[in-house]
């Protein structure tokens, strides 16, 4: 086997070279981060949970033909993935209002919104990820009409599926994150879903008392963050509490 090769590290992940070309292992750390980073901090057991509720969600978007980078998930913090150029923009699905739309736009927290709101955020760190429009997209050209297109297309199925996934579970799906890549299979560019899914990158409220169960938990100091993380663990049936434990204290 090649020897693994640490290639970026960032917030949540670490990433290594792959032992097969194209391909990468995505390392899930327990580090949270905020507000780009000027809040900091370690949810236990975040990188375990976050590897398997990704790995669920993805490969449930494969068999809805949604492609996206997972190959396999290796152990209990690792997978391995498609390499893919990565598009420089976030894409965030909105079903209802919170966070950043709400600080924006002075919007009430909790409002249904009459359908779903798709928005383009350019990744970059040092100007606090702004929000752009397509306008901004082609004239920049991070990404061209056709893959516009193909992202919002894709990010809304994700969301019709993830709303009624979720939903079976007792989570509302008020938000998510999104970002894509591109990819050469076959003579053929494909636009995948790269990065992750899970409650990083999604605000998840339990249907009956709104309680938050993602990581607003941890951005607005509210408390049993580390609970939250494993509730949605356990709803969605990825890993029991026992094998949770005992994940976390192999580690140590
Ligand atoms: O902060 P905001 O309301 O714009 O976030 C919308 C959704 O995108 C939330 O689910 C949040 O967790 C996610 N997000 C993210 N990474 C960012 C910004 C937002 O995962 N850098």
């Amino acid at each position: 086997m090649k020897e693994r090769k640490k290639l970026y590290e960032g917030k949540a992940k670490v990433i290594f070279s792959g032992d097969k070309p194209n391909t990468l292992i995505q390392y899930f750390k327990d580090d949270a981060t905020a507000f780009n980073n000027k809040k900091k901090g370690i949810i236990h057991g975040k990188g375990v949970i976050n590897n398997l509720v990704s790995e669920l969600i993805m490969e449930k978007l494969s068999q809805l033909n949604i492609s996206n980078h997972l190959i396999k998930r290796i152990n209990m913090r690792e997978q391995l993935i498609h390499k893919l150029e990565m598009i420089p923009l976030e894409i965030v699905v909105r079903n209802v209002s919170a966070g950043s739309l709400v600080k924006r736009l002075g919007v009430k927290e909790g409002k249904i919104l009459s359908r779903p709101l798709v928005e383009f955020y350019l990744k970059n760190d040092e100007y606090n990820d702004p929000i752009v429009a397509e306008e901004h997209i082609l004239i920049f050209e991070w990404a061209d009409s056709h893959e516009i297109e193909e992202m919002i297309s894709m990010a809304l199925r994700v969301n019709d599926f993830l709303i009624g996934f979720l939903l079976s579970q007792n989570i509302r799906l008020i938000d998510f994150k999104l970002e894509f890549g591109k990819i050469w299979l076959e003579n053929e560019q494909l636009i995948m879903i790269g990065d992750e899914i899970s409650p990083d990158n999604c605000r998840l409220w339990d249907v009956k008392t709104n309680k938050k169960l993602d990581k607003d938990r941890f951005r607005e100091d509210l408390g049993d963050v580390d609970q939250a993380y494993k509730e949605v663990a356990f709803r969605l049936g990825v890993l029991s509490k026992d094998e949770f434990d005992k994940a976390v204290k192999n580690e140590t």
